[in-house]
Parts: structure tokens; sequence; C-alpha cells
């Protein structure tokens, strides 16, 4: 059985818009109208499945999206809300962006307050997490290294050569 995402887009329920990755539906359950869903084209369970490259699109989607909200529906503010495994309140097993648009005393119920940790609980997420931390400093820099890489072979090929070659044409369709 289709997820409940893949059958909108198989039935063109609500789709607002669609490129080869990212899908941008109404549904017909809100917290507010005007609440936009943004969702892969592909079926990903959840955050961790996407790929980086669809990820950021929907980032960039959800920009739009929301800048659109706020030119069309004269709010004051939106949230933009990922529901993420069944603890944090996720119930359609595909990955999707919730963009919903705020106005001033709206009572919507997506308001939380933080409440003052222990210094011991704060210390003990920070040295759990401080390892993780220190190993994002590397995210997008192994990306960067294959690029070059790339680069100087193609270089490289084009000097040997003087002119493109199966090897060369196949290193250039490479996304
Ligand atoms: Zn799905």
């Amino acid at each position: 059985m289709k997820c409940d995402y893949c059958d909108l887009l198989e039935r063109n329920q609500g789709i607002l818009f669609s490129d080869n990755d990212v899908v941008v539906a109404v549904k017909e359950t809100a917290l507010t109208p005007g609440q936009l869903t943004i969702f892969t084209k592909d079926h990903f369970t959840i955050l961790e499945l996407v790929p980086d490259k669809v990820l950021a699109h929907c980032a960039v989607v959800a920009n739009k999206v929301s800048i659109a909200i706020f030119e069309t529906m004269g709010c004051q503010g939106t949230n933009i809300v990922i529901e993420n495994g069944l603890s944090g309140g996720q119930n359609v097993p595909h990955f999707a962006l919730e963009i919903i648009p705020r106005r001033e005393n709206d009572n919507l119920p997506l308001q939380w307050l933080p409440k003052q940790l222990m210094d011991e609980e704060m210390d003990t997420a920070f040295l759990m997490l401080k390892e993780e931390g220190d190993k994002l400093v590397n995210v997008g820099k192994e990306e960067k290294k294959k690029e070059v890489v790339l680069k100087s072979t193609t270089e490289k090929l084009i000097t040997e050569d003087g002119k493109d070659n199966y090897l060369l044409k196949s290193l250039r369709r490479r996304p």
C-alpha cells in the first residue's frame, strides 16, 4: 500500500508544485488554512535517509514557499516544522516539512516553554554531543575534495589528449 504522500502525488491531489525532487501540496487536514506540506518526490521515510542534495533543495523550496505564504496569506510569521520519527510526532512514513502561517494570538499549539536545566543535565548533554559536534567541521569538505580531483583529472585528460575522449565525456556527464 502506498503512503499518504505517495498517494497524493499519484492521484495529483492538492499538488501546487512539483519538480524532480520535491512536491508542494495542500492537505485536507491542517492546523490552519494556508499550511503547505513539502515532501520529497521519492519515498524517504525519515530525514536521515534524504540525500544531502535533495534536502538542500527542500530547504530552498521551503524558504520560497514561506515567502509566498507571507505575501498571499497576510501572516506575520511562519513555522517550518519537521516531524522526524514516531516520537517526533511523524505519522506519515515519508519525510516532509510543514510550512505553517502564523498570526499574532492565533493560539496554534506550537509554543513550548523552555525550562531552566540543571547544570549537571546541561553538562552531561553537552559532553555526550560535543564529539558529534566536532565531526561537523568536516561536513561538505569531502564533496569539495571530490570536485577538485575530478577537475584535475579532466584537465590532465585535456592536456594529454588535446581533444575529447570517451573518459572525458563520461566525466563531464557526471552530476
Ligand atoms: Zn511515500
